[in-house]
């Protein structure tokens, strides 16, 4: 059978296990020999040990822990080809020619520069006798399929990651916590969600749990609003969860009286707390930086509130995944194997997403520059653009 491995890489996030166990377990449905690398990309480079034979008890019991079981690294090596010579190395050695990644977009690039790379590392390892002819033509070329582990939602071409769901639990149930002690004591809490880019898990988060204000990274002009934030807007006003307010509109009242304003309001009509969510990579208007500090300072100046900061930090990260999050890592997991059975020379290197609830492929690299690309138009302050490249295609 065909040799398949699979590995986790970059940022951890709840459903990799799920995605690490449906790749084996339909791997060796499928007639496949399927090897775990731990460590993400340093075992590839290191091998050993690193690169064992799974079996199909050795994914029994992980589908409902949170992280991956089979490790993940930051890896300098394989940034750098005598790393990646190695890596071909170890898994000529084993007869591997199909590979899964699961990470997020540097993971995925560096997937395909591996596969792009593979032919001429290999031809350097026949030239120094470290594989044999046989080998050269047997194993001359590599599938590569990824998929996205993440939880901050901000990978073009899927409408969920692996690891969203889960995380917006963690957020939830923290910010239940948070009220009801913020209840007791009339505070206003301002809690500091993940999502340097991405506004998904504060606006989503702020929708699920009423809260009175949410900042976000994006700051879009209101009609161009990305899809997914609007329709969690209009969502917002379907099941009359608090008005999730949108900082800085109209531009022309500055986000401090705006949220003075709001948080006066609640309390006047006889709410004892607010709770105010930030991204951790939240800005004004002018793109500078919104913190937990800041907003802090403009509550306690003006309003004089008892007010408490909670960074929620790697808590959204860890813990039980979620049945969607376990449903996704399945699905993506199964779809990658047939992605990699089914892929000939001719094909492009795979990641699978969710479409309309559909298991789909798409081209790797098409949508890790899409995603390098909304970033880039982020922290350039180019909204506009931002929005309409992460609007689904
Ligand atoms: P993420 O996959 O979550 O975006 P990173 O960007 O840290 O996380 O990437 C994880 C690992 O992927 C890196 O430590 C490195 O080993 C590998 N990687 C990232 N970018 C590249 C690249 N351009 N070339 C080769 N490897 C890369």
């Amino acid at each position: 059978g065909k040799g398949i491995a699979v590995l986790t890489s970059g940022g951890d996030s709840q459903g990799m296990n799920a995605a690490t166990r449906a790749v084996v377990r339909v791997g060796i449905y499928l007639g496949c020999k399927v090897y775990f690398i731990k460590e993400g990309y340093q075992g590839l480079v290191d091998g050993g040990d690193n690169i064992v034979e799974a079996s199909w008890s050795s994914v029994s019991g992980i589908i409902h822990k949170g992280g991956t079981v089979i490790g993940s690294a930051r890896c300098k090596d394989f940034t750098t080809r005598p790393g990646r010579i190695s890596g071909a190395q170890n898994l000529v050695d084993r007869g591997i020619t199909n590979l899964v990644v699961i990470g997020g977009d540097g993971s995925l690039t560096g997937a395909n520069i591996f596969r792009q790379e593979w032919p001429g590392i290999l031809d350097e390892l026949l030239a120094q006798k470290k594989i044999t002819e046989e080998q050269r033509g047997k194993y001359g070329h590599l599938n590569i399929c990824g998929m996205v582990g993440s939880i901050d939602n901000d990978f073009c071409g899927t409408d969920m990651t692996i690891g969203t769901d889960s995380a917006l639990h963690r957020i939830i149930d923290c910010v239940d916590a948070i009220v009801s002690t913020a209840y007791s004591h009339q505070r206003t809490f301002i809690l500091e969600v993940m999502g340097r880019h991405c506004g998904y898990l504060a606006i989503v988060g702020g929708l699920t749990t009423e809260a009175d204000f949410v900042f976000i990274p994006e700051n879009p002009p209101l009609p161009d609003w990305p899809q997914r934030l609007y329709l969690a807007l209009v969502g917002a006003l379907a099941s009359e969860a608090d008005y999730v307010f949108i900082p800085e509109w109209p531009p022309e009242i500055g986000w401090p009286t705006k949220l003075c304003s709001k948080l006066t309001q609640e309390r006047e009509a006889g709410q004892r707390l607010n709770i105010i969510i930030v991204a951790e990579g939240a800005i004004d208007r002018n793109g500078d930086p919104i913190s937990a500090e800041k907003i802090k300072q403009v509550v306690v100046d003006n309003l004089h509130q008892d007010t408490r900061i909670t960074v929620l930090g790697h808590v959204q990260r860890g813990g039980s995944p979620s049945a969607f999050d376990r449903v996704l890592g399945c699905r993506m997991g199964a779809e990658a194997v047939m992605a990699l059975m089914e892929a000939t020379v001719e094909s492009p290197a795979y990641v699978v997403s969710l479409d309309g609830n559909q298991a789909i492929r798409l081209p790797l690299m098409a949508c890790v520059e899409k995603t390098k690309a909304v970033a880039k138009a982020m922290e350039e302050k180019q909204w506009d653009l931002a929005v309409q490249l992460r609007g689904r295609s």
